[in-house]
Formats: structure tokens, C-alpha cells, sequence
């Protein structure tokens, strides 16, 4: 420090200087915390050809989820723009002739549809619709396909034609979450096409409105929760959770039964409420129970610290869109993981 200055400046200075090292500290303190919370979420940004490359691997090391895993890649090469080597894995999977999520011809057809051949996709959909499936979640895949291309009537056509399947079959034991599906998707179109108000359309908007009245009946208690924000450990923190805090063996089989569980209980939550989901970590649950002197292995530690990150904007919406990532950190579209019908 040069000799000129007084101590009152030098002071300052050091004051300055002092500010200056705590604001980079925080910078650097919440872009690690922003990134570890993207981890958790499972949303770092790979590159889909990385991810592509991913499934393909996962193809040679699982055989029992090789068709699977070889779709996954198809979808992702064909977002890298690796037409002929998504087409050839998208063959790769039907030829495997093991189980795909929403059927691999789907898939494969909804590719040549959207990239490729347009009228062979077309081709491959009306063998798929007049074989009649029973999965809720190829018509409103199909349909949604068609909605994006501003082929309302198309759209229209998959979405009756799935509500008509799920109204023959009965009840699909997810409380009736395909009908109900296929019912809003299908008074959308109805609406984007000018149609006027059918009974369906009627049936649709009264599913919405009667978990509203639900709600307004519960009277009007100030402290009623407006949102739902369930707890969730990421696969990773799952396993560092269950090895950090043994006694929680009791209370989770697997972390494939979790997610199943977590899914499960946001499809039958109260609509009213706005539904999220809080990836939660081990460390920051400990220092959460810590500071609120509670215990970890107490669910309703749990679910508070659920709500305490749903405060401070770390927990996403649900559901996701069906083509977005899903909620649970796999890096699967929401229709082809948890989104899939029970
Ligand atoms: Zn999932």
C-alpha cells in the first residue's frame, strides 16, 4: 500500500477488498450449490450424442433391456441429427423383439413421421391403431406427435380412438388416469378445431372441477398447503442416504420402488394443489435436520425439508410435458419412465 494514503483509507481499502473476496466466496458457493442441484436433478447438459452413446452401452450390458435401451438411443441420435443411425437402432429394437415402452413401432413410425418418410410413418400408424393396444399412452404419444405438426384432425382421430380403447377395457387401475388423459387432450384439439362442447368435453372439464369444490368445501383455513412438493432421493443419493442412515432400510425397499412410490402418490394427490417434486440430497437433509434439531430418519423431517427446498424454488413442477426429461433424474422422456401407465 503506498505510503500516501491515510489509515482511514487503508481502512476502507481493506474493507473493499475484504467485500470483494466474500462476494466471489458466494459466487462461487451458489454455482457450486446451482450444480450439485442440476446433478441431482440429473439435468447436467449432456450433449444428446453423449447420451445416445450412453443407451447403446447400456444395450450390450443389459439384454433384458436391450430393446429399450436401443430406442432410447434411436430418440437421442435423432435429436443429434444421426438420421440413418437412429433409424438402424430403431430397427435394431423391433428386431429384438423385447419390451419397449409404448411399443417400438411407435416410436420408429413417429420417427419416419416427423424426419424421414412421412406417409411409410402414417402407414405403420394405422396398422398399430387398428391392432387396438391397450397402453393409454400410444394414442396420446401418437396424437401429441400430430398436435405438433398442426394435423388437428389426425389428432383428434388418436385421441378418441384411445378413449374409446380405455372406456372398453375398464378401469386400467391408475384410477382411471388414461381415460382422463385422452378425455383433455382430446377437448384441446375439440377446441383448437372450433368444435363446439360435447358431453365429453363436459366430462373432461368436470374431472378438473370437482377436486376445485373438493377443495372449497375443506373450508377456508388460512394454513392449507397450496402446493405439494413430495420428497425425493435421486438414485445416487439414495444409496449414500441408505449408507449414511441404515435404519431408513426400513422404511424404503429400493430406490425403484421410491420413484414408483413418489409417482404414484402425485397422481393421486389432490389436483387442487400445485404438485412438485424436491430432489433432495444427503448432505443438505442432514444439516437441514441438524439445524432444526429433527430427526432424518423421521418422515416428517423429511417431508418438511420437501417443503423448506419447495420455499427457496429447488423443487420442479409435475408432472413434466411428456416428451421432457423426466422428473426422477433418469434422462428418459417422462412418457417412456415414470410417465408410463402402472
Ligand atoms: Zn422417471
Amino acid at each position: 500500500m503506498s505510503d500516501d494514503m491515510s489509515a482511514s483509507e487503508r481502512r476502507e481499502l481493506r474493507a473493499l477488498e475484504r467485500e470483494h473476496d466474500r462476494l466471489l466466496a458466494e459466487h462461487a458457493r451458489l454455482r457450486d450449490e446451482l450444480d450439485s442441484h442440476a446433478a441431482d436433478l440429473g439435468l447436467h447438459s449432456q450433449p444428446p450424442r453423449e447420451i445416445a452413446l450412453q443407451f447403446e452401452q447400456a444395450a450390450e450390458a443389459d439384454p433384458d433391456e436391450r430393446a429399450q435401451n436401443l430406442n432410447e438411443a434411436a430418440g437421442y441420435w435423432a435429436m443429434a441429427g444421426e438420421l440413418e443411425r437412429a433409424r438402424r437402432l430403431h430397427l435394431a429394437a423391433i428386431a429384438d423383439g423385447g419390451e419397449v415402452a409404448g411399443d417400438a413401432r411407435v416410436w420408429y413410425a413417429l420417427f419416419l413421421l416427423e424426419y424421414d418418410d412421412a406417409l411409410a410413418g402414417r402407414a405403420m400408424l394405422d396398422t398399430i391403431l387398428a391392432e387396438g393396444p391397450d397402453d393409454y399412452a400410444i394414442y396420446e404419444s401418437v396424437a401429441e406427435a400430430f398436435e405438433a405438426v398442426e394435423a388437428l384432425e389426425e389428432a383428434l382421430h388418436w385421441f378418441e380412438a384411445g378413449l374409446a380403447r380405455q372406456r372398453l377395457i375398464g378401469d386400467d387401475g391408475a384410477e382411471g388416469f388414461g381415460e382422463y388423459r385422452l378425455a383433455i387432450g382430446r377437448s384441446r384439439v375439440r377446441e383448437s378445431l372450433g368444435l363446439p362442447e360435447d358431453a365429453d368435453d363436459r366430462w373432461a372439464e368436470q374431472q378438473r372441477r370437482s377436486w376445485a369444490d373438493r377443495i372449497d368445501r375443506r373450508g377456508s383455513s388460512s394454513a392449507r398447503p397450496t402446493a405439494l412438493s413430495m420428497f425425493y432421493l435421486p438414485e445416487e443419493e439414495f444409496d449414500a442416504a441408505m449408507r449414511r442412515w441404515p435404519e431408513l432400510r426400513n422404511q424404503y425397499d429400493s430406490h425403484v420402488e421410491h420413484r414408483a412410490s413418489v409417482e404414484s402418490q402425485l397422481r393421486e394427490a389432490d389436483s387442487g394443489l400445485s404438485l412438485r417434486v424436491s430432489a433432495a440430497g444427503v448432505a443438505g437433509l442432514a444439516e437441514y435436520a441438524a439445524a432444526h434439531d429433527r430427526d432424518p430418519l423421521q418422515s416428517n423431517t423429511r417431508a418438511a425439508y420437501a417443503a423448506e427446498l419447495s420455499r427457496l424454488g429447488r423443487d420442479i413442477a409435475w408432472p413434466p410435458g411428456r416428451n421432457e426429461s423426466c422428473w426422477c433424474g433418469s434422462s428418459r422422456k417422462y412418457k417412456k419412465c415414470c410417465g408410463r401407465p402402472t
